[in-house]
């Protein structure tokens, strides 16, 4: 089926509720109110943590249509998912992407879902920011390492510095509030990081630094890329009076008030702090795995249960089983002795 006309099937779909079922509690009790959906694993970058340079994709036969992608995040919501972020790959790559959010966006009207979201590299931003809002989109995570170029250019390989600022650019002007990622690189970023903090917050947008995490062969040593948060922290602490908050957004992050800029400052850190404990989210790959938690192999195939039959009994029965064998957590460790990948799969497979 085209785009198009898919396009068309879907705008014609009133904004009732699908609400039908208990909401999904994992073995540990933790209710799972969170969907990731990796819409693609292509990108127009090739981050050095993120990809290897000459990456083989899936076969675009492989991926679900947006069609199935819809009806699988709809019966997420009907079992009870408040939040559903789009990411991938680079989701905004991802052909007739649009339509898939105009479609879902019946569930923001229908009240079922609480946000509707993405993660972007901020390339395409300048073509969707003002439909992206338009549709309810309120927030927005966008990933920037470095504001310098040479820098940029070096960390991505393809990307350009100047289409990722106008592309925060349109996303601000069109209402949206931004959240920046950066992944903190030793030897790379790990200077910048201040001014980082400085303009992000200068800017009205929150800062949120990732620890990079060992997911698939990018064909460098993982020891070279880490550097731990703790490191990180202490020597922000040097030039700025960080103060602890509760501030949350229902993820792993752990936020600071930079008393300085005002402004609110995130630390995500697998690796020197397991974050699992208070996990509410699942993440599904662009052909129908679900992934149960993001540094574990475990999975479970949702594809053949919604190709199995129209109605969702079968896809709704799969998905309890699958957050029933959610684990407890992740093990990340990258050492002189683990320098292989904890995992096979890449980021982008699995959904940043
Ligand atoms: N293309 C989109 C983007 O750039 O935000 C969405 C997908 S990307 C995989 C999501 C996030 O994962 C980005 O912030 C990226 O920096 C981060 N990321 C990718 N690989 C990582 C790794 N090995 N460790 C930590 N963060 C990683």
């Amino acid at each position: 089926m085209t785009d198009t006309i898919y396009m068309e099937s879907l705008v014609a779909e009133p904004s009732r509720s699908v609400r039908q079922r208990p909401p999904l509690i994992d073995p540990f009790q933790r209710p799972i109110t969170y969907l990731r959906v990796s819409v693609t694993d292509r990108c127009d970058f090739r981050c050095v943590y993120c990809m290897s340079e000459h990456m083989t994709f899936l076969p675009k036969a492989d991926l679900l249509t947006l069609e199935e992608l819809d009806r699988l995040c709809s019966a997420f919501i009907g079992q009870g998912v408040r939040k559903l972020r789009l990411t991938g790959g680079e989701p905004l790559v991802r052909r007739g992407i649009m339509t898939l959010f105009r479609s879902l966006a019946r569930h923001l009207d229908s009240g079922d879902l609480e946000e509707l979201t993405l993660t972007t590299n901020g390339s395409q931003l300048p073509k969707y920011a003002a439909e992206l809002a338009a549709l309810g989109v309120k927030r927005i995570n966008i990933s920037l390492d470095t504001l310098d170029p040479d820098k940029f250019r070096a960390i991505t390989r393809w990307g350009e510095l100047d289409k990722v600022i106008a592309g925060i650019d349109a996303a601000q002007a069109a209402g949206m509030r931004v959240k920046i990622n950066a992944v903190a690189l030793k030897g790379v970023n790990e200077n910048e990081l201040a001014e980082l903090v400085r303009w992000t917050h200068g800017r009205d947008m929150d800062l949120t630094i990732i620890e990079v995490m060992p997911l698939g062969d990018v064909g460098e040593g993982r020891l070279d890329q880490y550097l731990p948060l703790s490191m990180v922290r202490a020597r922000l602490a040097e030039q700025f009076t960080l103060q602890d908050i509760d501030y949350r957004t229902g993820g792993p992050a752990r936020f600071v008030k930079v008393v300085e800029t005002g402004g609110r400052l995130g630390f995500i850190t697998p690796l020197t702090h397991n974050f699992c404990e208070s996990c509410n989210r699942v993440r599904l790959t662009c052909t129908g795995t679900l992934y149960m938690c993001l540094g574990q192999e475990d999975a479970a195939d949702l594809r053949t249960p919604l190709r199995a039959s129209s109605s969702n009994d079968l896809l709704d029965a799969a998905i309890e089983a699958a957050i029933a064998r959610k684990p407890k957590g992740h093990d990340f460790i990258i050492d002189r002795r683990h320098q292989r990948p904890a995992l096979a799969r890449h980021m982008s497979v699995t959904g940043g």
